[in-house]
């Protein structure tokens, strides 16, 4: 990408009303744009890096037999009267359309999932099976001011898995999990992020989420260094140890909540009647899980974790170019190498703007991709260019013959 035909450019001006530290720098950057509250757009560079994101969720959700489907964001009323959620769950945007016609946006998708589900599960000859999405939903957040930590409007890939028995639903609940830590190594979040263990509903006496330590986070948790789990602050009032191995020495920690997997048990399939038949002709319900993550705010934290006081430092994995090219009067000799690079499928974003050497560094180091390369009339004098990772004080000269190589 070449960045003077780029379609953002760096923000000087800030929103007034944005207080958190991820939206203000994903905005000087040209990653978001805020539309309102709780309320973002995604460009081109933060587009690439939540397509990232996401793409990573979906190799390890299809690793598990997790099948994608899209779900509808416009949901009819009358499924969440089923389920009693209609005037209980928390921060439902609802709406009406023609004919006094009522509507909710997808804030999950338990409401939608488990009929679908009905009309294509009969008999335990079908059992296991999991879908899962990864959609925009809808949240009247009363705090939003988390920037993509808490938005009125997110996205969530959202898996459900249904069992013939609890035992069954147990195996495949644990294949899950071990795939979230996978997902949160990949992302490069694994050594903040703890397996959190919070308050389970009828069906199972735990929950667990995955929270990653940061100061930017709205949630309390606390510690087991022992067994590296936590406990959330909902359930430490009653149980005051570590889960695992009762250690009473826990340490508090603010945390964000950036996945949560849940065995549901019954408490969707029973009122809509989602039934199978077993092997011995029995009629039984189905047994039910669901597990969520945010990408978006993922994204939000990955961006609180890995910056300094110049802006953003991606891990490689999710980062929208592996490679920021710097062309300091030598547009020339640094088209060769950008169509080098690109020739050899490395993601280069390529600084050809007539802007001073100053700001293309500022701007490189705010918009933070894990590799700088200059191109200037010292380092060809060398035949060379200068390579810095964003994340080192210094750089070092590479001869261009030897790029390509050095960059895989
Ligand atoms: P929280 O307690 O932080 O509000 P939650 O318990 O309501 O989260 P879930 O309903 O389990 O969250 O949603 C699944 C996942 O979706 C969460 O683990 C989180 O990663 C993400 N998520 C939930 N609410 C938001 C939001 N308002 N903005 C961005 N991501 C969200
Ligand atoms: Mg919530």
């Amino acid at each position: 990408m070449r960045q003077a035909r780029l379609f953002t450019k760096t923000v000087k001006e800030l929103p007034k009303d944005e207080t958190s530290y991820n939206a203000q720098v994903l905005i000087r950057a040209g990653f978001i744009d805020k539309t309102a509250a709780g309320v973002y757009a995604y460009l081109p560079l933060g587009l690439k890096v939540l397509n990232k994101i996401c793409h990573i969720i979906r190799e390890e959700m299809n690793q598990v037999g997790g099948q994608e489907i899209l779900l509808p964001a416009l949901t009819p009323k009358e499924a969440w009267v089923t389920t009693k959620r209609w005037d209980n769950f928390d921060a439902l945007f609802k709406l009406t359309g023609l004919e006094n016609k009522e509507y909710a946006l997808g804030a999950t998708h338990e409401e939608i999932v488990t009929p679908l589900a009905k009309k294509f599960i009969f008999s335990y000859r079908e059992l296991p099976l999991a879908v899962y999405q990864i959609q925009t939903k809808f949240r009247n957040e009363k705090r939003a001011k988390a920037g993509l930590i808490r938005g009125r409007e997110f996205s969530m890939k959202d898996l459900y898995s249904f069992h013939a028995s609890q035992e069954d639903l147990d195996v495949y609940y644990e294949k899950v999990k071990a795939a979230y830590f996978k997902i949160y190594e990949r992302l490069g979040l694994s050594a903040e992020t703890y397996l959190t263990y919070s308050s389970g509903g009828a069906f199972s006496k735990y929950s667990h989420e995955f929270q990653t330590l940061t100061a930017a986070g709205e949630d309390h948790i606390f510690i087991c260094e022992k067994c590296r789990v936590a406990v959330n602050r909902e359930i430490i009032n009653d149980l005051k140890a570590c889960p695992e191995c009762g250690n009473k020495k826990l340490r508090e920690e603010k945390a964000v909540e950036v996945g949560n997997i849940f065995k549901l048990g019954t408490r969707f399939s029973e009122p809509f009647k989602l039934k199978y038949r077993a092997e011995n002709g029995e009629e039984k319900p189905v047994i039910m899980a669901s597990y969520g993550i945010g990408p978006s705010r993922v994204l939000g934290t990955i961006v609180e974790l890995f910056h300094d006081e110049k802006g953003i430092i991606w891990p490689e994995s999710v980062a929208p170019f592996k490679v920021h090219l710097l062309s300091i009067n030598e547009n020339e000799a640094a088209e060769k190498i950008y169509q080098t690079l690109i020739g050899e499928g490395i993601e280069v974003l390529y600084d050809d703007r007539e802007v001073s050497a100053g700001e293309k560094f500022a701007d490189a180091d705010l918009i933070g991709c894990p590799i700088r390369l200059i191109v200037s009339a010292k380092t060809l004098a060398a035949a060379s260019v200068e390579l810095k990772r964003r994340a080192a004080k210094t750089g070092e000269l590479i001869k261009i013959e030897n790029l390509v190589v050095t960059l895989k």
